[in-house]
């Protein structure tokens, strides 16, 4: 198979759910996994999901290691790759599994060794949930990975992805840019309208607390799945994908104008025309397999 021994940086939901499905699907030997934090170890080896885990980044695995994904928040993984890069063993990959591209790769850039190949990657894939306990080995299955290689005609491109197929992903190659404004569209702006909308709620006087709990009705509840994802990584997307992040907001604020003047006038026709193209859209995701209840924190 595409690796031998592979090394994971963050056992957290990503990590762990890579951890677990690694040696069952990718046909990996040896799986090392590190985190930052004492606890997280602990609870890996309890878990038994790694061949060997330690504290911080692990040198004594980075050299060893034929893979290096890089499981931590967006916001740390350029430090952690620059901490890695010169640990690695030559010919040895280094890729990483963060929501946003473009700032990522441009902070590591400087730090990159003509003998390692470094791909960056994002799987489309993810739940509300963090830690090593909540990672599963099919977190993967019949989802999208995206690559963001710098060389497309790199041969790690198609031993990484011959890695994500093993795990039930379809893999697609785009550059980096494309990625962060797609992912603004399709999730990171969706997210912050998530977080401002159960926000208002909450700060609304005439909707109490409890009320807001006790009616919620089916849409809001979708809203409040979605809000409580994980306040760190979301920090770190919106502050790492400022651009892309504005540009859509900007595009959704006059969008959801349009549809208020349409209701102040009450001007059913603009409001159907528009329904109906957003329920086109549904049809189409359904179909086309991603409607996959509860997965997609981070897609
Ligand atoms: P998570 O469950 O919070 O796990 C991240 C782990 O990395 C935590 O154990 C964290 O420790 C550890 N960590 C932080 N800084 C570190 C460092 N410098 N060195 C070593 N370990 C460090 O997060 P996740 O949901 O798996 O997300 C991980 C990455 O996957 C993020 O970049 C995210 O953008 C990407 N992603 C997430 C999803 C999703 O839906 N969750 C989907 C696709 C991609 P502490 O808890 O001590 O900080």
């Amino acid at each position: 198979m595409s690796f031998d021994s592979i090394l994971i940086i963050g056992a957290g939901l990503i990590g762990s759910s890579l951890a677990r499905a690694a040696k069952t699907r990718a046909g990996v030997k040896t799986v090392w996994m590190a985190d930052r934090s004492a606890d997280v170890i602990e609870t890996v080896e309890r878990l038994g999901i790694a061949d060997g885990a330690a504290e911080g980044t692990a040198h004594h695995y980075a050299a060893k290691a034929d893979l290096i994904i890089i499981c931590v928040p967006s916001g740390k993984i350029a430090d952690v790759a620059v901490d890695v890069l010169p640990m690695m063993k030559s010919g040895a990959v280094l890729t990483d599994v963060g929501s946003i591209k473009g700032a990522v790769i441009d902070a590591i850039h400087p730090h990159l060794r003509d003998d390692i190949s470094f791909v960056p990657g994002h799987p489309i894939a993810g739940t509300e949930f963090s830690g090593p306990e909540s990672g599963f080995a099919e977190l993967f299955m019949n989802r999208w990975c995206v690559l963001t290689p710098l060389n497309e005609g790199d041969p790690a491109v198609a031993r990484l992805t011959e890695f994500w197929e093993a795990l039930g992903s379809t893999v697609a190659v785009m550059e980096a840019e494309r990625h962060d404004t797609v992912l603004a569209t399709t999730s990171h702006v969706p997210h912050l309208i998530a977080y401002t909308l159960v926000g208002t709620a909450v700060d609304m006087e005439e909707v109490t607390g409890d009320e807001v709990v006790k009616f919620s009705a089916g849409g809001f509840r979708d809203f409040t799945r979605i809000a409580a994802s994980d306040p760190v990584m979301w920090r770190d997307v919106f502050l790492s994908n400022r651009e892309a992040t504005i540009e859509v907001v900007e595009r959704f604020i006059e969008d959801l104008t349009a549809l208020k003047r349409a209701i102040r006038w009450s001007d059913g026709e603009t409001l159907l025309d528009h329904f109906a193209k957003t329920r086109d859209i549904r049809r189409r995701i359904v179909e086309s397999g991603q409607d996959v209840p509860n997965f997609g924190r981070d897609d």
